[in-house]
């Protein structure tokens, strides 16, 4: 496993692979690594020829109130947890090498991105695709591998890959989640033990929702209510949105009539967590 910090190193081996018709996944992370994200590597790793992780916090994507200081980092133990799977390359670019002095780019991707996460981050899609765009440019991959839990940034980047004619299968996983449902998050270490009880609740209040979806519940205020009274229930939570959405375009619904994307962001403490399921 070799790990590359030069924008150009990684480039000059990606098209050195691809010269020999090597096909290159490649898996996008911000590090400190658990399961979800190795789940991600180990299809990558499956279904190419060469597997490439970046690990990257990336400054454009938080806001000025935002936890890019604290953020978890562990390359150690990142590399150690990478090893085992097979990776061929981890990317780790320093931002200065990513963003030098005068970079003035930005990516925006219009529509899917006004509502749910983007209502409240506003610099946040606009960082994860300028960034994700210039580490396509880096890598040169076939393949990209990211995850549900974020599926926003994942019909973000679909819609990307698809308006800007790129030549990139983006794949979706599932979320990978904790014995009591709550979905694997780097930022999951930022909960102490008895927010870490609460944050179950994010999880319960969506399978509470598809519970009312099935028994036939088509209007989504009484599913709002119920998932808002749910986690409301709960020590140390501030809802931030709650949502049923079309997950195609990601604009509320007013009825449910098909498969909606139910997505939530909740603040347990200071610590803010997304999840979402169809129902
Ligand atoms: P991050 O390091 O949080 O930026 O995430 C890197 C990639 O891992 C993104 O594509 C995420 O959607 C994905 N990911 C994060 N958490 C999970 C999870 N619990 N299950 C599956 N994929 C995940």
């Amino acid at each position: 496993m070799e790990v590359l910090r030069d924008p150009r190193q990684m480039t000059t081996l990606a098209r050195e692979r691809r010269r020999r018709d090597k096909k290159i996944g490649f898996v996008p992370t911000m590090g400190y690594l658990h399961e979800g994200h190795l789940d991600l590597v180990k299809f990558a790793r499956a279904n190419s020829d060469l597997t490439v992780v970046s690990i990257f916090v990336n400054p454009k994507q938080f806001g000025p109130l935002e936890d890019l200081a604290q953020y978890p980092r562990d390359m150690d133990r990142d590399l150690e947890l990478l090893r085992p799977l097979g990776v061929d390359v981890v990317f780790n670019p320093e931002p200065a090498a990513m963003y030098p002095k005068g970079f003035q780019a930005k990516v925006e991707v219009a529509e899917i991105t006004k509502g749910l996460c983007g209502a409240f981050r506003p610099d946040f899609f606009p960082g994860v695709t300028t960034v994700v765009l210039k580490l396509f440019n880096i890598i040169l991959p076939h393949l990209a591998i990211f995850g549900e839990k974020d599926f926003q940034q994942l019909a973000t980047i679909k819609r990307m890959v698809l308006d800007l004619n790129l030549d990139i299968e983006v794949i979706g996983r599932p979320t990978f989640r904790e014995p009591d449902g709550l979905a694997m998050s780097s930022r999951n270490t930022y909960l102490n033990p008895e927010q870490r009880k609460t944050a179950g609740s994010l999880h319960q209040a969506l399978n509470l929702a598809r519970d009312l979806v099935r028994r036939g519940e088509t209007k989504p205020e009484p599913i709002l209510a119920a998932v808002r009274r749910h986690i409301d229930g709960f020590p140390e939570t501030e809802i931030q949105y709650a949502a049923l959405v079309d997950p195609l375009d990601l604009k509320e619904v007013d009825r449910i009539k098909g498969p909606t994307l139910l997505a939530l962001a909740v603040f347990v403490g200071k610590t803010r967590l997304i999840d979402n399921m169809i129902v």
